[in-house]
């Protein structure tokens, strides 16, 4: 798990590859030979290696920003201690009169909103 933000190893690790793939592209340049086209494949393979170092391993951990909230409103009564709470709907908002109480048919009013991140594990 790299729950963990973007680890300075794996950029020391990308960095590293990309330095050698700079010295095998350099080597190539140098050496006039046929091995100068194996030196820029060599190069070419470190550089997506350490893209790929740096895109799977340094992704940071975004399954945690994604979990959607949940929006709970909670319902109150001026007449008696009454308290629901519901799913938070469009349109609500805190004092908002919502209908007669539902134990001594008094107005119920939107007491507070809060929102709530679920647990995942
Ligand atoms: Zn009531």
């Amino acid at each position: 798990m790299f729950s963990k933000s973007r680890q300075p190893k794996i950029a020391i690790i990308s960095i590293i590859l990309i330095a050698g793939a700079f010295v095998f592209f350099v080597a190539s340049y140098l050496v006039d030979s046929a091995y100068s086209t194996y030196l820029m494949v060599g190069g070419l393979a470190l550089l997506i290696a350490s893209w790929a170092v740096y895109f799977f391993m340094g992704k940071p951990d975004k399954s945690k920003q994604e979990t959607p909230e949940n929006v709970i409103t909670v319902i109150g009564c001026k007449g008696c201690d009454f308290r629901e709470e519901r799913a938070f709907a469009t349109g609500d908002y805190i004092f908002k009169e919502v209908g007669p109480c539902k134990k001594c048919q008094g107005v119920s009013y939107i007491r507070a909103i809060y929102s709530v991140t679920p647990k995942k594990e």
